[in-house]
């Protein structure tokens, strides 16, 4: 498709950070999705880190992976989640990329003697990649989130290339969306626009004119409001659209945004027509989630448990299991620290089900070991993802096969019996960035296996992201215990999924099934973990 027939719509955050600009980018993909239009999302993030990948969880939150193996911002996971789009490693581009490809080519000797400078270089080459995703990634409309909040001192290259960008597409073909804040002052009693009008101030100074105002606000706007933020924002009365917290789940973002008319509105400034967006299904699934007829209490034992981003995939993967089981989830957060203190039976006497979550480092490991065994004890249903099936692994090789030893050598490098051990292909790697075994890899399921019932696949794909691997030294003496591989690589070199004999639920995963789960198709493993939380106690 001709580049000038692509639409194009910026999305740029202004006031504070964690306005929520990712989920109102994916909602408006939502929308426009079910308006019949093809929409590709994707992210440019100003850091100077080339992935979030080498990123500590609190600086970043979850690291989200994509089939090609891309270590990605959490918010392509939103994209995954609310629309279509199919993300590459170029549906993220951060300016640790841009630099280096700019400073390689300086290197080779690609600008011919020229100073290489921000301004054309580097904005040239943010150019270059929106355009080599509108070639490659054939759609209707082009949907990019600009990190960081206007104002950023990083963030001015890529203003500055969509700036240029739009000149040379020209206005029709391509608008800036901006996500704002309007604050309720409480001694005024009253909703503030001064903020928004700076911000979108900040964005005129260097060229970008917002078409589109999405006002995140605890309050509804009030025309008075809307009014002002028309006039002195300079945008279309229509296009200050409201976007108030929402009361129970994100889900009901695209929904809210669909009554404030976003789409109409959006499509209109873009010269094209579409049908109308039928939503009945997308209601349905959020009022499962709003209304669920039962409730059951799930327990996730992590390191990093606190940070609401931390296990954002996960949360959000037991949400699309529960609802299409009609069921609500109370999630039990455990530090799994506080498990090394205070016995099982305390902080997880109550719950339906354990998950342990994948993770690095040796805090907490001791504390999940004991969840482990707690829920396998007790019968409780268990799902381990990727640190979790390597903590199930040491659990069931200490206290069932008597290995007292058993250790992974990420935790103890010199351990007698490394159950878990670093991957061969691992050995010689020096390197922390984008060097484990990532991305989407077949496994072959058993046959007779609970996990084969569970997918009623006997080959499935998943997503990737560890460097550490169940020890097939131990294959045997495990096995003979009752320790069940339900899945391996097609060359059954590499243990992906594990599960226990005589145990309503007991099933772990080399892999992040969580990077897959869909609101409307949600992960087999998950619906299965969930279906078994009920049946225990739910
Ligand atoms: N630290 C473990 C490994 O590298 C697990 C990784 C994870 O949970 N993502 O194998």
């Amino acid at each position: 498709m001709p580049l000038q027939k692509m639409k194009y719509i910026f999305v740029t955050g202004g006031v504070v950070s964690s306005l929520g600009k990712g989920l109102a980018a994916a909602s408006l993909g939502t929308l426009l999705e079910h308006r019949g239009l093809k929409v590709v999302m994707q992210k440019f993030d100003p850091y100077l880190n080339v992935d979030p990948g080498t990123m500590s969880p609190y600086q970043h939150g979850e690291v989200y992976v994509l089939d090609d193996g891309a270590e990605t911002d959490l918010d392509l996971g939103h994209y995954e989640r609310f629309t279509h789009s199919v993300l590459t490693r170029a549906n993220n581009t951060t300016s640790g990329q841009v630099y280096q490809t700019v400073l390689d080519k300086e290197r080779r000797g690609d600008y011919l003697g020229k100073t290489v400078q921000v301004i054309p270089h580097v904005t040239d080459e943010i150019k270059a990649r929106l355009r080599k995703l509108s070639t490659e990634q054939a759609c209707d409309i082009v949907i990019t989130e600009i990190g960081g909040t206007t104002g950023d001192i990083e963030g001015l290259p890529f203003l500055e290339a969509i700036r240029q960008f739009i000149q040379e597409v020209g206005p029709g073909n391509a608008i800036v969306m901006h996500v704002t804040l309007v604050p309720f002052i409480k001694a005024a009693g009253e909703l503030k626009t001064k903020p928004s009008q700076q911000s979108i101030a900040k964005l005129r100074e260097i060229g970008l004119h917002p078409q589109v105002l999405i006002c995140r606000t605890e309050h509804p706007l009030g025309e008075d409001v809307r009014h002002k933020l028309s006039v002195f924002c300079n945008v279309p009365l229509e296009a200050v659209v409201e976007a108030r917290d929402v009361d129970h789940t994100i889900y009901e973002m695209p929904l809210m945004l669909q009554k404030e008319r976003l789409d109409d509105t959006v499509l209109r400034q873009l010269h094209l027509t579409a049908g109308p967006a039928d939503m009945t299904e997308w209601k349905k699934f959020v009022d499962r989630i709003i209304k669920p007829k039962k409730r059951v209490k799930i327990a996730v034992v992590g390191k990093y448990i606190e940070l609401q981003d931390a296990y954002k995939s996960i949360y959000e993967s037991l949400t699309h299991a529960a609802a299409s089981v009609d069921c609500g989830i109370d999630l039990v957060p455990v530090e799994a620290e506080a498990l090394e203190e205070t016995h099982p039976s305390k902080l997880l006497h109550e719950v339906a089900g354990v998950l342990v979550p994948g993770g690095f480092g040796d805090r907490g490991i001791e504390g999940k070991i004991r969840a482990a065994r707690y829920a396998r004890e007790q019968g409780i249903p268990f799902l381990g993802l990727c640190l979790g099936m390597q903590v199930a692994t040491i659990e069931f090789a200490r206290h069932v096969c008597g290995i007292t030893g058993a250790n992974s050598t990420e935790f103890d490098k010199n351990c007698v019996d490394p159950v878990i051990d670093l991957l061969e292909e691992q050995k010689d790697v020096t390197d922390k960035g984008a060097s484990m075994r990532l991305g989407s890899w077949v496994t072959k399921i058993a046959d007779g296996t609970k996990a084969r019932a569970v997918y009623g696949q006997a080959e499935i794909r998943e997503r990737h992201r560890h460097r550490y691997e169940f020890n097939m030294k131990y294959r045997a003496r495990m096995e003979a215990a009752g320790f069940v591989i339900s899945g391996t690589s097609p060359d059954g070199t590499l243990v992906e999924l594990i599960e226990l004999k005589d145990h309503p639920f007991y099933l772990a995963c080399q892999y992040h099934p969580e990077f897959q789960s869909k609101p409307t198709q949600p992960h087999p493993l998950f619906r299965g973990f969930v279906s078994a939380c009920l049946g225990h106690g739910g």
